[in-house]
C-alpha cells in the first residue's frame, strides 16, 4: 500500500481488527520508510445486485432509478423524509433474498407493499404506473378494492394484487 506521505510502497501492519460486525477488517499500517501510520479497510467483494426485466434483459440494480420512481409517486405527499429509508429497506430485502438477481415484478411488489403502509395516495399512484393501466375502469376497480380492503383489514396487504398478473415492466424497468 502506497504511503500517503512519502509514496513508499513498503509497510507493516501494526494492528488488525474486525469491524462492521465482521464484514470488514481494519488495518493500521506503518510506512517502512517514514513511519507514517495510516488505515486501510478490507471487505468482501459482493456480486452486484441485478434486475431481470420482463423482456429477459438483465441489468445492474440501480438504486437511483428505484428511488426516482418512488419519488414520483410521493410527489407533494408528506413522506419525503421516509423515501430513503424505504429504498434502503427494499434494497436490503432484495440483497438478502436468494441469489443476487431480482426481477421487476418482485421489486414492484415490495414497493407497493411498503408504500401501502406509508401513504395510500402514493401507493395508488405507484400501483397505477406500475400496472400501466390501459383502462380507467381497471384503475377504478383497483381503488374500490383498496378502499374495501382498508375498511376490513389492517396492514399486511402484500398479496393485494399478486394474483392479477404483471402487465407492466417494473419500477426500474421503464424503457
Ligand atoms: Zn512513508
Amino acid at each position: 500500500m502506497r504511503c500517503p506521505s512519502c509514496q513508499h510502497l513498503d509497510d507493516r501492519v501494526v494492528d488488525s481488527r474486525l469491524v462492521r460486525a465482521g464484514s470488514s477488517v481494519r488495518r493500521r499500517r506503518e510506512c517502512a520508510a517514514c513511519g507514517r501510520r495510516f488505515t486501510t479497510y478490507e471487505r468482501l467483494e459482493e456480486e452486484p445486485l441485478t434486475v431481470r426485466k420482463q423482456s429477459g434483459v438483465v441489468e445492474p440494480f440501480e438504486r437511483s432509478k428505484l428511488k426516482r420512481s418512488i419519488q414520483v409517486a410521493c410527489a407533494k405527499r408528506p413522506v419525503a423524509d421516509s423515501i430513503d429509508e424505504l429504498v434502503d429497506a427494499i434494497e436490503e430485502e432484495l440483497a438478502s433474498s436468494d441469489g443476487r438477481e431480482a426481477n421487476t415484478a418482485r421489486i414492484g411488489e415490495l414497493v407497493m407493499e411498503r408504500l401501502s403502509a406509508l401513504d395510500q395516495v402514493a401507493y395508488v399512484r405507484f400501483a397505477s404506473v406500475y400496472r400501466n393501466f390501459q383502462e380507467t375502469t381497471e384503475f377504478e376497480q383497483e381503488v374500490h378494492e383498496l378502499q374495501r380492503r382498508r375498511r376490513y383489514e389492517t396492514p399486511g396487504q402484500a398479496d393485494l394484487f399478486r394474483s392479477s398478473g404483471n402487465r407492466a415492466d417494473g419500477p426500474s424497468g421503464e424503457e
